[in-house]
């Protein structure tokens, strides 16, 4: 028999977390009327994961962005701890923020609440006589849910074309798309690698492998440009965020997110850190430059580029690793999450996101979308924790008056 409740959330990241926070601070007797899935059966198990695996030092974001509700709670966490802050922007270290979350997740007594599983199918019903959502878990378990909200990140790796062409004929450890990497554990001595990527993750993983005795070339379509932040301040506020909720063109909207997330930048701290070991012979860029093929040679790679504009080829040396930090692609029509809600209730999507409604709602039904996916809503800080804050105030608002601006459900003759 399925477990019934009101709100299911799917995802324990810092999305769901900072939605759970806001939700019983707006009413607490919601406390016993939601579950939270997610397959490590625990919070921000994604989170640590990745800062632990490419050992980032501190987070990018200022200490105001963080899961709870009262934006100084990080700072007053922090009293004892001001080294932990960095300056000038007030950056958490990792430990600290941490730290901080379960210290968050202590005072909202939300530890023990995230049941493990995985949500393999989004089905829509009736239960007790009204719509309802069927969830679908991987072992069998079924949840019915009035609301649902999605969380779960959803992000796929982006890989270059030319390494989507690559037979599989290598040892499958000398070629790793960023997320698949776990620099713990790693020996590398003695061995070239090649960074593909611009942004911080590729930053993280030069100092990762230089570390580990490796040396390292990085490579990147553009020009290696630092910034302090993913997008301009100005998105975190109505300096450009009213702007971007005027556009009446979602094309539009979705041009003004590319613009301002501008690709991947490095940190002004990651550049100094990367010029030093350029400096000392253990990294070099390649800037304005792509990979054309990759070849598997018996025990190296040898790898043609494109342009050859202003350095050497390097299809004369032997790489004994390629590793893209390439970023990742969200493209909601490829979540089979999905697949029946779209079936049944067809939404409007524009390069891979949804249109929602103000309150993040999928047109028609209970579902709410958080993270990226909301970017054509929240601009594009969507994905970062102060998108979480953002998305969660539009949806709490929906979800405690559940009346306010339900968009009838017509389905398609
Ligand atoms: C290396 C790195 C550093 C970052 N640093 C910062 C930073 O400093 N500041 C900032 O603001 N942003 C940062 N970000 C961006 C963003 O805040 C993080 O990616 C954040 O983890 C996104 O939170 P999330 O809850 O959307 O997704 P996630 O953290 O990925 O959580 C989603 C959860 O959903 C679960 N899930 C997935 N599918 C299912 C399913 N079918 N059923 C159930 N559960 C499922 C996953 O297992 C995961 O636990 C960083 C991103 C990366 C990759």
């Amino acid at each position: 028999m399925a477990l019934s409740t009101d709100l299911a959330i799917i995802g324990a990241g810092p999305q769901a977390l900072t939605l759970v926070t806001h939700l019983l601070q707006k009413k607490v007797n919601l406390r016993s009327r939601f579950v939270v899935i997610d397959p490590a059966g625990a919070w921000l198990c994604q989170w640590h994961h990745q800062f632990a695996a490419l050992e980032i030092p501190n987070l990018r974001s200022p200490a105001v962005h963080h899961p709870d509700p009262n934006p100084h709670a990080l700072r007053t966490f922090a009293e004892g701890r001001p080294d932990e802050l960095l300056p000038p922007y007030a950056l958490p270290t990792t430990g600290l923020f941490r730290d901080f979350c379960q210290s968050v997740l202590d005072r909202w007594d939300l530890a023990n609440r995230v049941m493990a599983g995985t949500v393999q199918h989004l089905d829509l019903g009736q239960g007790l006589g009204r719509p309802s959502f069927l969830l679908g878990l991987a072992d069998g378990r079924q949840i019915r849910a009035r609301r649902v909200v999605l969380a779960h990140g959803g992000g796929r790796p982006q890989l270059p074309a030319w390494a989507r062409q690559i037979p599989q004929t290598y040892p499958s450890h000398r070629l790793r798309h960023s997320s698949q990497i776990d620099l713990r554990g790693l020996s590398l001595t003695g061995e070239r690698i090649l960074i593909v990527g611009s942004g911080l993750t590729a930053g993280h993983l030069a100092l990762g492998a230089v570390k580990r005795g490796a040396t390292v070339i990085l490579m990147a379509r553009r020009q290696f440009y630092a910034k302090l932040f993913d997008a301009d301040p100005g998105w975190l506020g109505p300096k450009y965020l009213k702007g971007f909720q005027a556009e009446p063109s979602w094309q539009q909207r979705w041009q003004m997110i590319q613009q301002a997330r501008n690709g991947g930048s490095l940190t002004p701290a990651m550049w100094l850190h990367l010029r030093r070991l350029e400096r000392q012979g253990k990294i070099s860029f390649y800037e304005q430059c792509e990979v054309q093929q990759a070849e598997w040679k018996g025990d190296a790679w040898q790898v043609h580029c494109k342009t050859g504009a202003d350095h050497n080829c390097i299809a004369h040396l032997p790489l004994d690793r390629l590793w893209l930090a390439t970023g990742s692609q969200l493209d909601i029509t490829h979540w089979p999450l999905l697949a029946n809600v779209q079936a049944t209730y067809p939404a409007e999507v524009v390069n891979g996101l949804p249109v929602l409604d103000y309150h993040l709602r999928w047109p028609g039904c209970n579902l709410f979308v958080m993270g990226g996916a909301a970017a054509l809503q929240l601009g594009p800080v969507a994905r970062n924790l102060f998108g979480g804050r953002l998305a969660s105030d539009r949806i709490v608002q929906a979800l405690v008056k559940p009346s306010r601006g339900i968009i009838p459900a017509v389905l398609p003759a």
